[in-house]
């Protein structure tokens, strides 16, 4: 439980520092490893089912929950934007599967396994289900996978929104919590972000969200979902910390990027844009055309997205040539301490006698 603190709209949103988590896009296989690692660790009590703080999805889809872009809130030139409320059914029902009818009651030769939505009824929705469907036509289809969770915005729309100040942005780290005891369930925090990052729990009736495992974080041990990624995709550290990847990629380099930065809330989860394979031309041969529109990477990302590929493009390019780069270098991370900065404290052992929670 933690506690919001008195103050200011302007003081709930102020940090000294602030942390941020670079995913880069090139090396996510949509293994929903990082999604099971919050799961387990925040999200199995009740009322819980529906949500999962950190969630992959394929792109081009609807994405988490069903339609999230299209649902307002944010700031535009600084005002704030009007929001909808998602529902449970738009972070997908909970349906079960008909075991007892295949496995257990002799009619496994004409009963098949189908999804049961809780009406009763063949759901049609569900978490992750435009999984690999992707756009694009045959042979130039493509598709990407899109981790997302709650981005610790340095201009959280949901701190302003909320009218019993619950929310509130840790000075020392920049983490936005919600005070459980300050919450009323009105949830006007969950109309104001527009990535959808809140979720209603209708049997304590108030909204939850990311805690960016801070009880971790204060161990040195990464988040859960950042931690648990077993393609090196993510990395981990203080926006500030000129040693850390983050800052490398975020500031120095500066080929990772806000998702949707004209939401105006400043968000700090930053994505290293997608490498398109090549597109085919009517005749089968290979053009140099990208696959992925050019416009929908902009759609996503602003229009900076068109230098950070090109960064990419030239530094890719000098490792063809078998030169340094200090970049490639990054983005490959042949250790995977190298990703989080001084968060590579074990999970199981962050009391590590005299080294205040850090590693030995
Ligand atoms: S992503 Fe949404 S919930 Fe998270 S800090 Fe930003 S506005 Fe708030
Ligand atoms: S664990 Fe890593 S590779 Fe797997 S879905 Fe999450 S970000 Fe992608």
């Amino acid at each position: 439980m933690t506690y919001a603190p008195n103050g200011t709209k302007g003081e709930l949103r102020a940090s000294k520092r602030q942390l941020a988590t670079v995913i880069d896009l090139n090396k996510c296989m949509g293994c929903q490893t990082c999604v099971v690692a919050c799961k387990n660790l925040w999200t199995v009590r009740e009322g819980t089912d529906h949500m999962r703080w950190m969630n992959v999805t394929t792109y081009p889809g609807k994405g988490y929950p069903r339609d999230y872009e299209h649902k307002g809130g944010g700031f535009r030139d600084g005002v704030p934007q009007t929001g909808a409320l998602t529902t449970m059914a738009d972070c997908g029902d909970s349906f079960r599967f008909n075991h007892d009818a295949v496995l257990y009651e002799g009619k496994g030769s004409s009963v098949w396994m189908h999804p049961v939505g809780s009406d009763g009824k063949p759901p049609e929705w569900g978490y992750n289900w435009d999984e690999d469907s992707g756009g694009g036509e045959f042979p130039n289809a493509f598709r990407f996978y899109l981790p997302r969770m709650c981005n610790h915005c340095t201009h959280p729309a949901c701190i302003d929104a909320c009218p019993n100040n619950a929310l509130y942005k840790r000075d020392e780290d920049g983490i936005v919590l919600l005070d459980q005891e300050r919450c009323r369930g009105h949830r006007h925090c969950i109309e104001a972000c527009p990535y959808k990052a809140i979720y209603f729990n209708p049997v304590t009736e108030k909204s939850e969200k990311c805690i960016l495992c801070f009880p971790r974080v204060e161990k040195h041990v990464a988040p859960a979902c950042n931690r648990q990624c077993p393609g090196r995709t993510r990395a981990f550290g203080f926006l500030d910390d000129e040693d850390g990847q983050v800052h490398q990629l975020v500031r120095k380099w500066r080929v990772a990027l806000p998702l949707h930065p004209e939401y105006g809330t400043e968000p700090n989860v930053y994505y290293v844009p997608p490498w398109s394979p090549f597109a085919y031309a009517g005749d089968g041969s290979l053009t140099e055309q990208m696959r992925i529109p050019l416009a929908l990477l902009e759609e996503l990302f602003g229009p900076d997205v068109h230098r950070a590929l090109k960064v990419l493009a030239d530094e890719r390019e000098k490792k063809r040539r078998r030169e340094d780069s200090e970049l490639m270098d990054i983005l490959i991370s042949r250790t995977w301490e190298d990703r989080y900065a001084e968060f590579t404290a074990a999970p199981l052992e962050p009391h590590v006698a005299g080294t205040g929670g850090k590693p030995k």
